[in-house]
């Protein structure tokens, strides 16, 4: 029942430094499902308590 969204959030100026870890582009946030896409790769990111998992091995496809 401690699972609140809105502490999940991510700050938007970590999320403009955070880039792609194989092609560096940039990350858009996908605060709806709380997750980062790379539009580059169609792809998104997992986010665990608040730490973006910015593995490719831990993707999936969007
Ligand atoms: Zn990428």
């Amino acid at each position: 029942m401690s699972n609140n969204a809105q502490d999940q959030r991510l700050p938007q100026r970590l999320v403009d430094i955070l880039v792609c870890p194989q092609c560096k582009q940039k990350l858009e946030y996908d605060e709806k499902v709380n997750r980062l896409v790379c539009t580059n790769h169609q792809v998104a990111f997992k986010i665990n308590d608040g730490i973006p998992v910015l593995l490719m091995d831990e993707t999936e496809k969007i």
